[in-house]
């Protein structure tokens, strides 16, 4: 079991994370990050980050992540891997606890553990969960060459990583539960541009079936109520995000859709708790914007621990 009193603990290494942690570690404050495994969170998983000020030509997500983290590292930000279970309050301290390396006391936490791609919950869904069901087209992609393949969603991620699914797939098709998308135009500009994307509109998928692996997708148009069997070789599911914050265990206050909530120094209800990037109500889930989420957490957590009183 560590047991260690730190500045500042941020639970979560994605841009929100780093740019915390850059910061907090530039002020000199003993900082920690903590995080499960992937350094970058999201961005780690996107093939190509274009919309990140100073990187006119874009930049891989793992790039990025990987010299956010180098940045953060220089200035003294020490990083565990680990998952974190709990957060309490101890008197004036915060204790972090992970599941495998013990507790952490710290006089300031700042949560960017960001959030995971919802599920559709669907039969099939589980069943072919790595066997044709993916929620990571850079993951997975190449195992879907010359393969026709499904993408569920009308979001960003859903068209981002769908033309990024075009490089290997003989055709993406698209199915969304409107008739309109809800990416940036400029991904709509592409995607409809691409010879290989498809579209199938007002349709949502009731089951996915197969013999050991994914064969076809049961779909159900929604304003005919039309049913119909598409032969895919696989499925990519983009239907949105979902906060990483069960570990907060009621200490904090969250809005329905389980992001904390915040004022605009990024402080929680809870003094000494701050929480910035997409976990966060209302953040534009955007790397630049998580980034500026994080500074701004971390400034809020400086000043705070210069004002309050410490016994060491
Ligand atoms: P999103 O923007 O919430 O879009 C989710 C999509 O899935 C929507 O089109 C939604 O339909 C559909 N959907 C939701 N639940 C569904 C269900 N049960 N069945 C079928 N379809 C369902 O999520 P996202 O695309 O994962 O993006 C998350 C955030 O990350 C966004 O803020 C996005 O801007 C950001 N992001 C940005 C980039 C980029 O800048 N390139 C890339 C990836 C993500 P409706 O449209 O009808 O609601």
């Amino acid at each position: 079991m560590v047991n260690a009193i730190y500045d500042v603990v941020i639970i979560g290494g994605g841009p929100a994370g780093l740019a915390a942690g850059l910061y907090a570690a530039r002020a000199r404050l003993r900082t920690l990050l903590i995080d499960k495994g992937m350094i970058g969170g999201q961005i780690a998983l996107t093939d190509r980050v274009e919309n990140y000020s100073g990187f006119p030509g874009g930049i891989s997500g793992t790039d990025l992540s990987m010299a956010m983290h180098e940045q953060a590292t220089k200035f003294g930000m020490e990083t565990l891997y680990s998952a974190v279970e709990a957060i309490e309050v101890d008197g004036r301290y915060r204790v972090v606890k992970t599941t495998d390396e013990g507790e952490f006391r710290a006089k300031t936490v700042i949560i960017t553990s960001g959030s995971e791609h919802k599920k559709l919950g669907v039969p099939g869904e589980k069943e072919f969960a790595a066997r044709g069901v993916s929620y990571c087209a850079v993951c997975d992609g190449a195992f879907f060459k010359d393969k026709v393949v499904a993408v569920v969603g009308g979001g960003d991620a859903a068209i981002d990583e769908g033309l990024f699914l075009t490089k290997f797939a003989s055709k993406v098709i698209v199915i969304h539960r409107r008739d309109q998308l809800r990416a940036f135009k400029i991904l709509q500009e592409r995607a409809f541009a691409n010879p290989k994307m498809e579209f199938i509109w007002d349709t949502v998928v009731e089951s996915i079936t197969g013999n050991g692996e994914v064969e076809a997708l049961s779909l159900i148009n929604v304003k005919t109520e039309e049913r119909s069997n598409l032969k895919v070789g696989g499925v990519f599911i983009y239907i949105g995000l979902q906060p990483n914050t069960d570990f907060t265990n009621g200490l904090l206050t969250l809005d329905s859709g389980r992001h904390i909530l915040v004022n605009d120094k990024m402080e929680t209800g809870v003094p000494g708790i701050l929480a910035a990037g997409d976990i966060r109500q209302q953040s534009a889930r955007q790397v630049v914007s998580a980034a500026g989420d994080g500074a701004t957490a971390a400034i809020t957590a400086e000043k705070y621990i210069s004002e309050n009183k410490w016994e060491e």
